[in-house]
């Protein structure tokens, strides 16, 4: 595998596309802590991942700075070292537009919302730099079609993702030479993704989304039979960002997994459409 050895801790670990991850890790050889919110879900993620002596869970809040420090000093006593981060729990706003939030709505979800994506990326960064420097290690980061694009959410998810984007920018520049920071730039993926509680939409899942077809539209990839909206086939990037071997040379790249938005057309999707 090409993460043998390597020692991994990501937020958000125990559902959608950061548990797809932890499951590709161990598969590359890596060990994998997960860190969420809730024990038991975490539990359950390492019970079924067919390697426990490989994982640990650690419960706790990306917006607790002494949680995410106890969760790192947890993985580096359980496996001796931490080679790579993955910040990307995260929250959605449901595409709630500018009007249609009134002033009080707005300010509590951006409260709530940017406590998890940019807060709680930031935090995670300054608990787990010391042990990326001793290891020469790097943070893989879940950005967003929404950090370069309109219409992956509202302007509340939007400015959270492009802010998540300067992060990765930022801290490349701060950590080099020794830890590398890049970011994956994911696509629409049926999870589990909730929404800020703070407008009510903490049991409202992006799964009810993909149920009505609303979430990826005009996708010159996803569309097609042989794509796939499953949180697994995004994590190859991951493993390509998280390797020395192969991407030692990479830093302050946001890589766009979105099933190709940026060269969608005036058309419909594909030129050759159904010829091809
Ligand atoms: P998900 O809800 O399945 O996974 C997110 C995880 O983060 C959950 O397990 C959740 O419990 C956890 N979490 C939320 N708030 C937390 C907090 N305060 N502290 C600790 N853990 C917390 O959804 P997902 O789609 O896998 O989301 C992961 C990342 O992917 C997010 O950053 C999201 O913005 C990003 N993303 C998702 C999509 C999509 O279409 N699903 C598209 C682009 C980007």
């Amino acid at each position: 595998g090409w993460l043998q050895g390597d020692v991994a801790l990501i937020t958000g670990g125990g559902s959608g596309i950061g548990r797809a991850v932890a499951e590709r890790f161990l598969a590359e050889g890596a060990h994998v802590a997960v860190f969420g919110r809730n024990q038991e879900k975490l539990d359950a993620v390492v019970a079924e991942s067919g390697h426990p002596e490989r994982m640990l869970a650690v419960a706790g809040d990306v917006r607790s700075s002494e949680d995410l420090h106890r969760a790192v000093g947890a993985t580096v006593d359980r496996f001796g070292r931490l080679d790579i981060a993955v910040p990307n729990a995260g929250i959605w706003d449901f595409n709630r537009s500018l009007t249609r939030l009134s002033g009080g709505e707005l300010a509590a979800a951006f409260d709530e919302l940017f406590s998890i994506n940019v807060k709680g990326y930031l935090l995670t960064a300054e608990a787990v730099w010391r042990e990326l420097v001793k290891t020469r290690g790097c943070m893989v980061m879940t950005l967003s079609n929404a950090s370069f694009h309109t219409a992956g959410g509202g302007p509340v998810y939007t400015a959270s993702k492009f802010a998540a984007r300067g992060l990765v920018n930022q801290l490349a520049y701060e950590l080099a030479p020794k830890v590398r920071v890049n970011g994956v730039a994911v696509g629409g993926m049926n999870t589990d993704l909730r929404g800020p509680a703070a407008i009510g939409l903490r049991e409202r899942s992006i799964a009810d989304s993909f149920a009505r077809s609303t979430v990826t539209g005009n996708n010159p990839l996803i569309p097609l039979h042989d794509s796939s909206v499953d949180p697994v086939d995004f994590t190859g990037p991951y493993v390509l960002l998280a390797s020395r071997a192969n991407s030692g040379n990479i830093t302050g790249q946001t890589l766009q997994a979105d099933g190709g938005i940026a060269v969608r057309g005036f058309g419909d999707r594909a030129a050759g459409g159904d010829q091809l």
